[in-house]
């Protein structure tokens, strides 16, 4: 796959579009979707519609999620530079790419093992080093634990416990939770060892999060 001024100039006007939304802010997460190029991360017919803000499928039935959503994901995870990140959900890799190019230390699991493969090509074709692990996301991953933040960008039916307990005192968790098509993105901040602060961002689709169905 190429990048081209073409496609740079499709980025471009993605951010623009992305700047149109009040609710992102973070200069970083402008910067990290300039430099990412998140055509590679689709099959060459959909090369053009990358930029578009739209949902494309990935292969295994999965879905990489629309620019503005994981571009207001990132931006509920403030995340900083330095910081350890785990993402359930690798999908395409391009949320996990973007979380790199920001400058945070990223672990992410994904169930499918043909996404799981195809994203660690990529990623490591953009030179970016996340700890990729095939694996049930609704476990964590206890071994690399504590993190500073959690984003899981699929539909979680309920918060897994196995996250809360996996995420730092005072680290953010940003999950869309809900049982049906929809969920509701859910930020959770972690005042103590049994307290998490919570609030609501409003609907979203993702495909659902799925426990033990690895494969
Ligand atoms: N962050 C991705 C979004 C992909 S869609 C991107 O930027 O493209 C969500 C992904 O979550 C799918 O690939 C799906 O296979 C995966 N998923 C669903 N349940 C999971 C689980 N229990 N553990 C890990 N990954 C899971």
């Amino acid at each position: 796959m190429q990048d081209t001024y073409k496609f740079k100039g499709m980025r471009k006007q993605l951010i623009a579009l992305l700047r149109q939304d009040e609710r992102i802010t973070n200069e970083a997460i402008f910067e990290a979707f300039d430099q990412v190029p998140r055509h590679f991360f689709l099959d060459l017919v959909f090369a053009e519609q990358a930029y578009s803000n739209t949902a494309f499928q990935i292969g295994a039935g999965q879905t990489i999620s629309h620019p503005v959503t994981v571009a207001f994901q990132t931006q509920l995870l403030e995340v900083k530079r330095g910081e350890k990140i785990l993402e359930i959900g690798t999908g395409s890799g391009f949320q996990t790419s973007v979380l790199c190019q920001m400058g945070a230390k990223v672990f992410s699991v994904e169930r499918q093992k043909e996404l799981y493969m195809k994203a660690k090509q990529i990623i490591s074709h953009l030179k970016f080093t996340p700890r990729l692990v095939f694996g049930d996301g609704y476990k964590g991953l206890p071994g690399y634990a504590p993190f500073d933040k959690i984003i899981v960008t699929c539909g979680a039916p309920e918060i897994p416990n196995a996250l809360l307990d996996q995420l730092k005192v005072g680290g953010i968790m940003v999950i869309p939770v809900g049982e049906g098509k929809e969920q509701t993105m859910k930020r959770l901040i972690k005042v103590n060892e049994t307290t998490f602060d919570q609030e609501e961002f409003g609907t979203f689709k993702f495909v659902p999060m799925l426990e033990d169905k690895v494969r």
